[in-house]
């Protein structure tokens, strides 16, 4: 093997995103053969350097890579922070330990979120323990686009439509949604819904839509990243392996 760069070798081994594995680099978290290593372009071989994270030690054999589609319930953060909050990470226990089962031996996968929904947002969220990848899908310049169903109290007229489709400035920057059309009426659901798809992906960014426009959302479910959408039959909080098919789906 050749060498790499350090903070690609964390990522590659799972630690975190190529991002949060530089910022644990330059905070003195990480040593290599010994000694604290601030750069995160020094190029080390995970089979032959001594790296420590944390106090932990980098395995030489990095673990399979796994890649997973959660249907995020309402109440579960996407961080593994605080202490108050449920992660989602919180819903594979029984995954990671079945894993383990069958992966004796190897280091357990450290999962963590491509991106982010809030804490009040169902839906689609990819889980891995690839940080390359994570970094890829999440960042802006992937420009993958992604769905939304916004569930909304009151009623929504041609004006919100076209206040919505106009965008607003989250964070200093002009955000304008891809497409948002009001989906028909179903006969068991009261509430108006409708479909929004932005590709920024700014904090809060639907929300931000809707609520420029007068409108109240009542529930958001994000429904398609890409070209991978979520299985309508995965019930809360239950997840999926993706297949090769379906990461190549998301780009
Ligand atoms: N936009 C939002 O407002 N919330 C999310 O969770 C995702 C996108």
């Amino acid at each position: 093997e050749p060498p790499q760069r350090l903070a690609k070798v964390l990522a590659a081994a799972g630690v975190a995103s190529r991002r949060s594995s530089e910022e644990l680099i330059f905070q003195g978290k990480v040593t290599v053969n010994g000694s604290v290593c601030n750069t995160p372009q020094t190029k080390v071989d995970p089979g032959r350097d001594v790296i420590y994270v944390n106090g932990n030690r980098l395995a030489k054999k990095l673990p399979p890579k796994v890649y997973l589609a959660l249907n995020k319930p309402k109440g579960y953060i996407c961080s593994s922070g605080e202490k108050e909050t449920k992660s989602v990470l919180s819903l594979f226990d029984d995954f990671v330990k079945s894993w383990n089962k069958k992966n004796p031996g190897l280091p357990k996968p450290r999962l963590f979120t491509v991106g982010r929904l809030d804490v009040a947002t169902t839906g689609l969220i990819i889980v891995t323990n690839d940080g390359e990848f994570a970094n890829k899908v999440s960042h802006p310049s992937s420009n993958l686009s992604k769905e939304y169903i916004a569930t909304i109290n009151g009623a929504v007229n041609k004006r919100h439509l076209i206040t919505i489709s106009e965008g607003t400035v989250i964070e200093g920057v002009h955000c304008t949604p891809d497409l948002v059309e009001l989906l028909p009426q179903q006969p068991d659901i009261s509430r108006p819904r409708l479909r929004i798809v932005v590709h920024e992906g700014r904090n809060h960014e639907v929300r931000e839509l809707v609520k420029n426009a007068g409108l109240q959302i009542h529930a958001l479910k994000r429904v398609r990243i890409g070209n991978f959408r979520l299985p309508s039959d995965l019930a809360l909080g239950k997840h999926v392996e993706l297949t090769t098919a379906n990461l190549r789906a998301l780009g």
